[in-house]
């Protein structure tokens, strides 16, 4: 699967809209320090869902909406959008083309796209599991991932091989399945109980 094409507006050091489109091959980002090349690997995190502002090198969500400078008021909204050809079909939706979208305001309210329609995170996690994209994918290796990978526990490393595999998706539905089962299994102790009660 391919990225095409990332925007970026409002997003950290990115206040003007940018549009960055991959052709095939490999694609380096150069730049002097501090002009915002990782910015550009913490967007594409950021629009796949990261949830840790602290894996986005903030301190609060809200530190990835462009703060100002000197010159520049800040801006209200952050907005990320993400396309990827799917012509191979190798995410489980009808179209050639995916685009997903975050946006973040100040007053914290987040809203997530797919091909511009209004979804829930869980939607695009799902949509990604198994495909190695997700935020935890490991599509993207960060700097210090592999020394990572290499000390973690077996366990930890058992969710790469999971991931590869393609079976994430049904052990988070079984997990899901689980937490259902269970909360039912209260309720009908609970109408058990009332049951008694009443007799
Ligand atoms: P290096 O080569 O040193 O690793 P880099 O090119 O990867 O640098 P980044 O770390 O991507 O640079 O960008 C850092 C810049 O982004 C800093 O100048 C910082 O002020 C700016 N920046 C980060 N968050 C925001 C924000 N919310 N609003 C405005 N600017 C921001």
């Amino acid at each position: 699967m391919h990225l095409k094409r990332l925007e970026i507006q409002g997003f950290k050091s990115f206040a003007n809209k940018i549009e960055i489109n991959f052709e095939s091959g490999i694609t380096g980002v150069v730049g002097p320090n501090g002009s915002g090349k990782s910015n550009i690997s913490d967007s594409i995190r950021w629009v796949l869902g990261e949830q840790s502002a602290k894996t986005l090198r903030g301190s609060k969500m809200e530190d990835v909406i462009f703060s100002g400078t000197t010159s520049r008021k800040p801006l209200g909204m952050a907005e990320v959008s993400i396309t990827l050809d799917n012509s191979s079909k190798a995410l489980p939706i009808d179209y050639g083309e995916v685009t997903i979208t975050r946006r973040v305001y100040r007053s914290g309210e987040s809203e997530y796209y797919l091909n511009k329609s209004s979804c829930r995170l869980k939607d695009v996690r799902e949509l990604l599991m198994d495909t190695g994209i997700g935020k935890d994918g490991y599509s993207i290796i960060g700097q210090g991932k592999i020394d990572e990978i290499l000390s973690n526990k077996s366990e930890d490393r058992r969710q790469i091989f999971e991931e590869a595999a393609g079976i994430v998706k049904y052990k988070t539905r079984k997990d899901e399945a689980e937490k259902k089962l269970s909360s039912t299994k209260e309720n009908l102790l609970r109408v058990l109980d009332i049951l008694n009660e009443l007799e």
